[in-house]
């Protein structure tokens, strides 16, 4: 059994995001603007964010009155997802019209399409093999500010975005130093009208990502400590979810974790989960965080077989082995039989190994077993051969 690092040093950490975590901060928005001197602005947002906070569309029609800023949406239907085709879509529009920024508000597929369309315009980014490219330094880019409205992916702080390649149906990443966001502006007040299954599928997908910074082949000692941070508040958000003890300190603590999340993830990458979400997630219909809920059991199993698995203090896991402590947080948070969809999934194991992407040696089981380790949990969790 590993044991978490006390003593590497080598600690790398770099995030060049301008992070503002403030209840009511999206209504200083036009401070950023004006600060950063944008005066034309392309706002990426969804249909299920103006739906759920009717006050959005308020905020930003007035500050196109009352400033000589000017904020032109671009709404995004429900369920479209973050892909090449909605990305050449955006490049057009920002092609034709002389616009200085982005402002993505939204869940992470949301942010994620900001991310890509903050540098699609430069002349190095080229649709055919923009999914899975990698961009340290781009020569155009739109300032881009980054404003979560679901509390989970932290991608308002990752250099990656999640895109669905629509020529071939794949579903990787686009990475690099140059797709951060210049500022993630989150406000937990906008969580206050997140439906119920969203709020613990995004919980859940936090914990996760600190979970995994942990578990990690990559080791960071300065990101464990903040991924220990997070997944204490985790333990106590899901015990005031799970008592329906919900206040103003829960939403804060939701974006607080999240934003964690962020940073784990960009610094220690994440796990094997993460892959098979990715690479089931155009196939099924389970969101990111359900379909984290699915694996993780399994996963979690393998790891203590093959004594991979890091164990936790025991103020987090009170005690508990981790599969015990995982199944309580699935159980509080109501995502404890989502494993039984992924058996009626008509895909074979064999098929899911090939469309796993990005990489896998950050695993620790894979790390020690090989791709044996992808090949058992694709058989455990279709429940066939
Ligand atoms: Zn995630």
């Amino acid at each position: 059994m590993n044991t978490i690092s006390k003593n590497n040093f080598g600690i790398s950490f770099s995030l060049p995001t301008k992070i503002i975590l403030e209840r009511h901060s999206l209504e200083k928005l036009f401070l950023y603007l004006k600060e950063n001197k944008l005066t034309k602005t392309l706002l990426i947002i969804s249909q299920g964010a103006l739906e759920r906070s009717p006050i959005l569309m308020k905020l930003f029609k007035k500050i196109n009155t009352i400033t000589e800023i000017k904020i032109i949406p671009y709404i995004i239907k429900s369920h479209t997802k973050a892909s090449t085709e909605e990305l050449l879509r955006i490049k057009k529009r920002l092609s034709c019209e002389n616009f200085d920024s982005l402002i993505s508000v939204g869940g992470g597929n949301i942010l994620d399409l900001g991310k890509a369309a903050s540098i699609c315009i430069d002349e190095s980014v080229q649709f055919a093999t923009l999914v899975g490219s990698t961009f340290e330094h781009v020569n155009k880019k739109l300032f881009h500010i980054a404003v979560p409205t679901t509390f989970g992916t932290g991608s308002e702080v990752t250099k990656g975005a999640i895109i669905l390649d629509s020529s071939n149906g794949n579903k990787d990443g686009i990475r690099g130093t140059a797709i951060f966001p210049d500022i993630a502006l989150i406000d937990s007040t906008l969580g206050h009208t997140l439906p119920d299954n969203i709020l613990c599928e995004t919980i859940f997908d936090s914990f996760t990502h600190a979970f995994e910074a942990i578990q990690a082949v990559k080791q960071n000692r300065f990101i464990e400590l903040l991924a220990l941070e997070s997944l204490s508040l985790v333990n106590n958000v899901v015990d005031k979810y799970s008592k329906g003890n919900i206040d103003d300190q829960f939403y804060d603590d939701i974006a607080y974790i999240a934003l964690l999340g962020g940073i784990c993830v960009c610094h220690n990458s994440t796990c094997l989960p993460h892959r098979f979400e990715q690479a089931l997630s155009p196939i099924y219909k389970l969101s990111h965080g359900a379909g984290l809920a699915a694996f993780y059991p399994e996963w979690i199993k393998f790891l203590i077989e093959h004594h991979v698995e890091k164990p936790l203090p025991n103020d987090i896991t009170q005690g508990m082995p981790l599969n015990e402590y995982v199944e309580k947080i699935l159980i509080k948070l109501k995502l404890n039989t989502l494993i039984d969809t992924l058996k009626t999934l008509d895909i074979t194991p064999k098929n899911i190994s090939k469309r796993i992407k990005g990489n896998i040696t950050n695993d620790p089981l894979v790390n020690k077993i090989g791709n044996e380790a992808i090949n058992s949990l694709a058989i455990n969790y279709l429940g066939k051969r």
